[in-house]
């Protein structure tokens, strides 16, 4: 691993301001922030990430859950993955939240990971990881050895012909259907983006994958308060039961009342280059009866704009059923 300064800024703004100095907060950046170093360590032992600092948040005040005034609930940028997924009011409210975390990688990892660490995990394609051989998102121009190489766990929906990279995060795709926001201190002030516009499509710029700037530190990631009535449920399929990324998954935030759909929040993972929220699938099942046949017309939906490749075009027809699968499983829970 090459060498890097280590800092351990006394609170944000110190930290932002640190970081503001970097080029870009994007791939290649030269100064990153750390939490777990789950994901940013595992790409350093890679080279594929090579900063010259690190600016250590572990010790910033933001590791907190907490309700906010509207009855929503506030997730500080440095709790634990851990910590989010057992904490009462989570599993009471937000149970496709805490169903999406503990269905990803292992109790140690989770005991480390973070909020915004999980916001802003890197794909697992192997090309990009793999400094031997060329991919867009780490170099740009280099080419994407993916498209007609080994794509099997490799996106269907928001691709382009620069990048396929799978977004391989569980808990962004229960918080995309529960409508998260997400809180950044930035050089220039606050702001709060909505998660739908936080992850960006890769188009011919697979290498800017969000639209963090240099020095935008995350603070914190808000849910609005929970519908009444509403049932959760987070659905994901893999090649092995546990310590596996997602082939395909869904996550459901449903209401049923008289047996029609009166609300639906629908997002996917495993087949997207973002967490997928599907607004196809919310509009083609709102108003109907909940039953088989509309959650399978609300599948066909979500899955109307997908673009196969050499080894993946199965992923099409594992997502439909596992979105079926999670609506029918939630309606009848
Ligand atoms: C073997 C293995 C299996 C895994 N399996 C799964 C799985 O099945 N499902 C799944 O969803 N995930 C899985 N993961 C990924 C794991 O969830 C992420 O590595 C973790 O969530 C990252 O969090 P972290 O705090 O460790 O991030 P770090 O590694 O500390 O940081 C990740 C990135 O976020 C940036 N960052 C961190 N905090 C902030 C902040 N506050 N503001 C701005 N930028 C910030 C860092 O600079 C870095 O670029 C797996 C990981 C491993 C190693
Ligand atoms: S799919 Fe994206 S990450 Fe993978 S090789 Fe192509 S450009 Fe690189």
């Amino acid at each position: 691993m090459h060498t890097f300064e280590f800092v351990r800024p006394p609170d944000s703004a110190a930290a932002v301001a640190t970081a503001a100095r970097a080029k870009t907060a994007q791939q290649g950046a030269d100064a990153r922030f750390i939490a777990g170093g789950t994901t940013l360590l595992d790409l350093m032992k890679l080279n594929v990430e090579t900063p010259a600092r690190l600016i250590d948040i572990n010790r910033l005040a933001l590791d907190k859950i907490e309700p906010t005034p509207e009855g929503g609930l506030t997730i500080g940028a440095t709790v634990r993955n851990s910590d989010l997924a057992h904490h009462p009011a989570v599993q009471r409210d937000y149970a496709a939240l805490s169903e999406a975390i503990l269905a990803g990688a292992s109790a140690q990892l989770r005991n480390m990971a973070t909020t915004a660490g999980n916001l802003l995990q890197r794909t697992r394609c192997m090309y990009f990881r793999d400094t031997a051989m060329p991919c867009n998102k780490r170099e740009p121009g280099t080419g994407c050895p993916a498209i007609t190489g080994s794509n099997r766990t490799l996106a269907v929906l928001g691709t382009s012909e620069q990048c396929i990279a799978t977004n391989p995060s569980d808990m962004c795709v229960a918080m995309a259907a529960l409508e998260a926001t997400i809180h950044v201190q930035g050089p220039k002030g606050n702001r709060a983006i909505p998660i739908g516009d936080f992850h960006l499509l890769p188009g011919s710029t697979p290498d800017r994958e969000t639209v963090l700037e240099p020095g935008d530190l995350i603070t914190h990631v808000t849910l609005p308060p929970p519908v009444a009535g509403s049932r959760q449920l987070y659905l994901k399929l893999r090649d092995r039961a546990s310590y596996e990324f997602a082939l395909a998954s869904a996550a459901v935030v449903m209401t049923v009342a008289g047996g029609k759909v009166t609300r639906a929040r629908i997002a996917l993972g495993g087949v997207g280059t973002k967490p997928w929220r599907s607004p196809e699938a919310e509009a083609a099942l709102v108003g109907q009866t909940a039953n088989a046949t509309n959650f399978r017309n609300a599948a066909e939906a979500a899955m109307r704009g997908a673009k196969p490749r050499s080894e993946n075009a199965f992923k099409i027809e594992l997502a439909k059923r596992c979105l079926a699968h999670a609506l029918q499983t939630a309606a009848t829970s």
